[in-house]
């Protein structure tokens, strides 16, 4: 029989997601209308490490929302790696009475958390908050909608200006790992190229569709690079086109940081909530352990450590719609 759980702890951690507030929000609410005591863990696994435990109520959440960050604040905590750094977490926790835990958060974090439920059996739910949405179990990450839905806006305007001057604009987005954001926001944006770390980039295939291009007098073109393409960022894409197309127009435009920030689109607060609901009742219910995401809209429910483990995959399919509709 598994121990019931009445006290929980609720983290952000690793990188932040516009939705994660919308995410405590359901997780406080929901817990206390089960009658459940509920903590936020300030600054993710070092918070726990540091003892910054706090008691949330209902009036914790107000008015949060709407807003992106977290106001549990994150970061990234060397100790958490470490054995010594857990037990001391461990105990953090026990001093609360806290026996079961919500993570929001990336890979890395479901990774500490599968690590410190086997040592010290306090059952955890990691819930996926990433823009990146690199984690498979999963048809949406809380943040992903977002960001993409900012990089689209950013491109958008860059497409006008050039479009004004006939340019060729290479622009980098997020994710060192995933090629989602590029791939969605350079289809919406209709990027004549998209460059991802899961397909293989062959820069000698881009410059001989150019200078065909440029025959043709087509000369706007737009190309959308994951920072983490195998070929290197903007910077390095941009670079090469310059050595082989000497006369081209080329401009390089890094969105960085505002993708991460940002109010939360409808689609994650909505997913943020249902997400944060289910944490919750399945700490309830004795699931623990378990990494709960959204397949075919419905919930659902793997072990955490399977999250840890599989990647999303992009299929070729996709680098074929661009092709075609980029032509
Ligand atoms: P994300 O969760 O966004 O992928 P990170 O990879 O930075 O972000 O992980 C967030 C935190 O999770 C790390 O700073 C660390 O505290 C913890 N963590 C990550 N990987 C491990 C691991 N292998 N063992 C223990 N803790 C880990």
């Amino acid at each position: 029989m598994e121990k019931k759980v009445t006290k929980i702890g609720v983290l952000t951690s690793g990188g932040d997601s516009p939705g994660m507030n919308a995410c405590v929000r359901a997780v406080v609410r929901t817990a206390l209308y089960h009658g459940l005591e509920v903590y936020g863990i300030m600054r993710g696994y070092s918070g726990m490490v540091e003892d910054e435990i706090i008691k949330m109520e209902s009036r914790s959440v107000a008015n949060i929302i709407q807003r992106g960050g977290t106001i549990l604040k994150t970061s990234r905590c060397k100790e958490f790696f470490e054995y010594e750094g857990r037990k001391k977490a461990y105990e953090n926790l026990k001093k609360h009475d806290i026996d079961g835990l919500v993570i929001i958060g990336g890979d890395g974090s479901f990774k500490g958390a599968q690590l410190f439920s086997n040592e010290f059996d306090i059952p955890c739910i990691g819930l996926a908050g990433t823009i990146d949405k690199d984690i498979a179990g999963t048809d949406f990450t809380i943040g992903f909608d977002t960001a993409v839905n900012t990089a689209v806006e950013a491109i958008d305007k860059i497409r006008d200006t050039a479009d004004a001057h006939d340019r060729l604009f290479v622009i980098e987005v997020m994710g060192r790992d995933a090629g989602y954001i590029a791939l969605h926001s350079g289809i919406s944006t209709g990027a004549e190229n998209i460059l991802i770390p899961e397909c293989k980039t062959v820069m000698e295939e881009i410059i001989t569709q150019l200078a065909e291009k440029e025959r043709r007098k087509k000369l706007v073109n737009l190309i959308v690079v994951a920072e983490g393409d195998e070929f290197g960022g903007a910077n390095e894409v941009a670079k090469f086109i310059k050595e082989k197309l000497p006369h081209q127009e080329v401009r390089v435009c890094i969105l960085g940081h505002i993708q991460r920030g940002g109010s939360p689109s409808c689609i994650d607060r909505v997913i943020a909530s249902r997400m944060g609901y289910h944490a919750v009742e399945c700490l309830m219910e004795g699931k623990h352990n378990v990494f709960v995401g959204i397949v075919n809209n419905k919930m659902s429910y793997i072990p955490l450590d399977e999250a840890v483990k599989k990647k999303q995959r992009i299929s070729e399919e996709w680098m074929k719609i661009v092709k075609i509709l980029a032509s």
